[in-house]
């Protein structure tokens, strides 16, 4: 027999690293709930990220880990702004976050970004786009923006940033946007976990025409007419006259704010600062009247119910005597042999049976 050779070990070829930064966080070794915990409290950018990776994980331990991190951010959430940010694409959101950003960190403010992205879950693509938006902002330490989960239902997606949001806010984040595109449904789910919805509009296209939905314009507590400079800020001041016209048709809010329309320009800046002071304005207003904490408290009750939705339809899609039964009673529905209550109610007594 020839003698073996003892392997040799060579250096091979550097690999780079993953494309995927999140992944690679991912098959990183996990570490007790604690230390993360501890981590996002003293403000670590890269626990915060891999914490966030763990919610949006779908592995079991992954999301064990995930709520008892949840849990121990709890008692530290909930003392920031949450601010909703929507509109179509190119209305210029990212342009808007970005320059909005800047002046809020240059009054020492602390942003975390976070988005809700319908379309990652339809096509896979995005329409917020995967190109590295909000550059400058992303470089900034006391910035943390972080893109769309991806997942495969809207109601997923967002459990899953409601949830980073809760991260955000121990890490010190005092302000949060949650950013989504204002032509789905994804815009119901931010309003559902934002104090603030701000409505970002092009000049010289009505709402319709942008794909803007009526609901969604009367959902904003801010119209910032975008791109109000060179030719188009005549365009942009009708605009603004035109939604405030609009806007007094409305019934009162229960808020008790009367929602406003401003133009500004994310690009040379003009109006930032005036479209943050109403959202201050906002937040004075709501907390003295009591509005604030009672929208907050009606919110955790919504997304109690959204979860006990959530997982009952998780445990039910997952019983095994219904996936058995699913299909033969789905095809008797078909044939008209069976009506779709008595189907329903079928497999819900064999769920509640197992
Ligand atoms: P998003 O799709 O809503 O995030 O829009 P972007 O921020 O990517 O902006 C779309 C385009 O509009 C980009 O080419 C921006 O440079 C441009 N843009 C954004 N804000 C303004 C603005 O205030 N004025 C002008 N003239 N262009 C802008």
């Amino acid at each position: 027999m020839p003698k073996r050779t003892k392997p040799q070990v060579r250096s091979g070829v550097p690999q780079p690293g993953s494309l995927n930064p999140h992944l690679q966080a991912q098959r990183r070794k996990l570490r007790p709930a604690a230390e993360y915990v501890a981590g996002i409290l003293g403000g670590s950018r890269v626990l915060l990220g891999q914490a966030i990776t763990l919610i949006e994980s779908t592995r079991p331990e992954h999301q064990e880990l995930a709520q008892a991190i949840i849990e121990g951010c709890l008692p530290h959430s909930g003392r920031s702004f949450r601010v909703g940010i929507t509109g179509s694409p190119g209305a210029g959101k990212s342009t808007f976050i970005e320059a909005l950003g800047q002046h809020l960190l240059q009054q020492g403010g602390r942003l975390a970004v976070l988005a809700i992205d319908p379309s990652s879950q339809v096509s896979r693509g995005s329409i917020l786009g995967d190109k590295t938006r909000m550059e400058k902002l992303a470089s900034r330490e006391a910035a943390f923006i972080r893109p769309s989960p991806a997942g495969e239902s809207l109601g997923g997606v967002a459990r899953k940033t409601r949830e980073s949001i809760i991260l955000c806010e121990a890490a010190g984040y005092d302000t949060i946007f949650i950013e989504t595109v204002g032509v789905g449904q994804s815009e119901t789910a931010v309003h559902s976990m934002a104090d603030f919805f701000l409505l970002l509009l092009l000049p010289g296209a009505g709402d319709e025409l942008q794909g803007i939905k009526r609901g969604i314009v009367e959902m904003a507590d801010l119209i910032a007419v975008n791109k109000a400079d060179g030719e188009r800020l005549p365009l942009a001041k009708r605009a603004r006259q035109e939604y405030r016209n609009a806007l007094h048709l409305l019934p009162p809010k229960v808020s008790g704010w009367a929602p406003r329309v401003e133009i500004c320009s994310a690009t040379t800046g003009t109006g930032i600062a005036e479209a943050w002071a109403v959202a201050e304005d906002y937040l004075k207003i709501t907390k003295a009247n009591g509005f604030f904490e009672k929208n907050r408290r009606a919110q955790a009750h919504y997304w109690l119910h959204e979860a006990i939705n959530q997982q009952l339809r998780a445990a039910f899609a997952g019983n095994a005597d219904v996936r058995e039964k699913l299909k033969s009673i789905e095809q008797a529905v078909l044939e008209g042999k069976l009506s779709p209550f008595q189907g329903a109610e079928e497999l819900v007594g064999l769920f509640l049976k197992g």
